[in-house]
């Protein structure tokens, strides 16, 4: 039986599956429209992020927000959130372990937003998502269908930020990003200013 979003929110706020939850300030589950036909997912909360309680408002989000903005998208109309709800020590990268005991808060996360297209940012979501086979580097900008849900990977914010080479490809990503929702006939409900 499917949960409610008030359900999984106390299921995440109350959780100890693994380690990350002993280490952080709080819990991050994320945020934006729970209705949203477009889902983004990130790897975990970073230092703002874990201070704030809310996904990507570090340097990182700043720059998705832009990100978003350069495809005439206002972050608030989707829903973004990490693969892991809790910092990692240092912002490391989340065990396979621990990404294994949270997946099940994203799965919950994901049968209710139920969106049309998934944007995954980053490594550790593609690992997550599609498989720990598929490589960034290799599947950023290809479409995979999945139980009706069309999957794309771009680059993480901040491998962006490390490697201004990346943004080219991050760009064209985007792009797929909002051909797709055109195509799906979600532009007009999403995107505003000169092409609305
Ligand atoms: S990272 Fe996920 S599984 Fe681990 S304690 Fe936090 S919410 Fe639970």
């Amino acid at each position: 039986m499917r949960i409610s979003w008030n359900q999984l929110i106390e299921n995440i706020m109350q959780c100890d599956h693994c380690g990350l939850g002993k280490g952080c300030i709080q819990k991050v589950p994320g945020q934006g429209d729970i209705h949203a036909p477009l889902m983004l997912i990130g790897e975990g909360p970073g230092e703002q992020e874990d201070k704030q309680g809310l996904a990507f408002v570090g340097p990182a989000g700043q720059l998705l927000t832009r990100m978003l903005a350069a495809i005439q998208l206002p972050r608030e109309r989707v829903y973004i959130c990490n693969v892991v709800k809790c910092r990692p020590p240092g912002n490391r990268q989340p065990s396979p372990e621990e990404m294994q005991a949270c997946i099940g808060h994203l799965r919950a996360q994901t049968a209710l937003i139920r969106p049309k297209v998934i944007l995954l940012l980053g490594a550790t979501a593609v690992s997550a998502v599609l498989g720990p086979e598929y490589r960034i580097t290799r599947c950023h900008g290809q479409w995979f269908e999945r139980k009706g849900v069309w999957i794309i990977a771009t680059y993480h914010p901040s491998a962006l930020l490390r490697d201004e080479s990346k943004k080219r490809d991050a760009w064209e990503d985007l792009k797929r990003v909002k051909a797709k929702l055109s195509e799906l006939g979600l532009y007009q409900d999403l995107f505003e200013g000169e092409n609305k």
